[in-house]
């Protein structure tokens, strides 16, 4: 059964302020934003409201013991001018499973779906209009109890706001530079490094401040047991390409089940590409800069779709992969799945929604 989600527009849209041609990144949000509450044992309330600061319980356990999980994904306006969503349903199942690992109620798939897909309507003027960009869509779950008691909280929020951006890889963007990170660790098995739960971000801060200001874009994460493995990128899953071959590291609980890597793998595959879900020892990657069998590596996600390594840092050196730019496979896999998401290419596994504008 679909719940009704009842709608209050504002008054005064946002939406002459904002310059589709220079787009940032989730700095601007769209005119409204969906809301419903979790009391007394059940999701209750569902509504669309002009986006706006919002009250919270200062002792809610999201505040205090971090019990908030998220979600991410973009709305494309196609070529057609159709506005469709990329697998919403591998969010829906991810955001699940974060549920189930941060003990929060999980959400119907029909009600995820339409509160997205009726947000989405009501703001399809902030879908924009140039390759590349997209409306993304960002829900949010999270303790709203006013309670002290360390335990699963009895009360919960659940928004979805909306921000339109900027495409993260114009041409000409230059490849990244990853530092594998030794000290840090992001995830242990039996952790919580499969869920986009908040905390995981906030406790990569110090080791990606400490990259950057050694002048790497981000940290390429080894597993926390050896550091010695390769895990993934900040938000994006990781990818090489080794005497030909797809290799990416597997789901084992330590990283996050990117919706993007699994397209990738799919994509990859139908190109008659053979792909290997394997540990990667982070030698074997240095060993395959030094002698050229590693021929690409690029991270994937939904933020970026696909964007090319062109070097990486270990224990104080620097191994730039190939001639330092993005690859071949880089390249068509972004064009690929850009493509299919924007209407331009047959969308032959069924993966894009459209949102109808009536
Ligand atoms: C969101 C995220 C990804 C990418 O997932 P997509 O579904 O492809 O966007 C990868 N790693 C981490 C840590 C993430 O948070």
């Amino acid at each position: 059964m679909v719940t009704q989600i009842k709608i209050s527009r504002t008054k005064h849209s946002r939406i002459s302020e904002i310059d589709f041609k220079n787009l940032q990144f989730g700095s601007q949000f769209s005119d409204h934003m969906f809301a419903m509450e979790y009391i007394d044992g059940q999701w209750q309330n569902h509504r669309i409201e002009p986006f706006g600061l919002i009250e919270v319980h200062p002792v809610s356990a999201s505040l205090h013991y971090g019990q908030t999980i998220f979600e991410g994904m973009k709305a494309y306006r196609g070529v057609d001018g159709k506005i469709r969503l990329f697998r919403p349903d591998m969010n829906h199942k991810r955001l699940t499973d974060s549920c189930i690992r941060m003990c929060i109620p999980p959400v119907e798939l029909e009600t995820f779906l339409s509160a997205i897909e009726e947000l989405v309507r009501v703001d399809h003027q902030w879908v924009p209009p140039y390759e590349g960009q997209a409306l993304y869509v960002r829900p949010v779950l999270f303790a709203d109890e006013g309670s002290l008691d360390v335990r699963p909280a009895n009360r919960y929020r659940f928004l979805i706001i909306t921000s339109p951006v900027r495409g993260y890889f114009g041409a000409g963007s230059p490849a990244v530079a990853l530092k594998a990170e030794e000290k840090y660790t992001r995830a242990i098995q039996g952790g919580t490094g499969s869920a986009k739960v908040g905390g995981n971000y906030a406790a990569t801060f110090l080791a990606s401040c400490q990259g950057r200001d050694e002048g790497f874009a981000q940290i390429l994460w080894l597993d926390g047991v050896e550091h010695r493995y390769i895990e993934e990128v900040g938000q994006m899953n990781i990818c090489f390409v080794l005497d030909g071959k797809l290799v990416t590291p597997p789901l084992r609980g330590t990283i996050l089940p990117g919706v993007t890597r699994d397209s990738v793998i799919q994509l990859t595959h139908d190109m008659g590409i053979e792909c290997e879900e394997r540990m990667i020892d982070i030698n074997e990657v240095i060993d395959g800069i030094k002698n050229q069998t590693l021929q690409e590596a690029f991270g994937c996600g939904t933020a970026v779709v696909v964007n090319a390594v062109g070097s990486i840092g270990y224990r104080g050196q620097q191994y730039v992969i190939g001639n330092g730019e993005i690859g071949p496979l880089s390249q068509k896999l972004y064009k690929l799945i850009l493509g299919i998401q924007r209407g331009e290419v047959e969308d032959t596994h069924n993966w894009t929604r459209e949102v109808a504008i009536s």
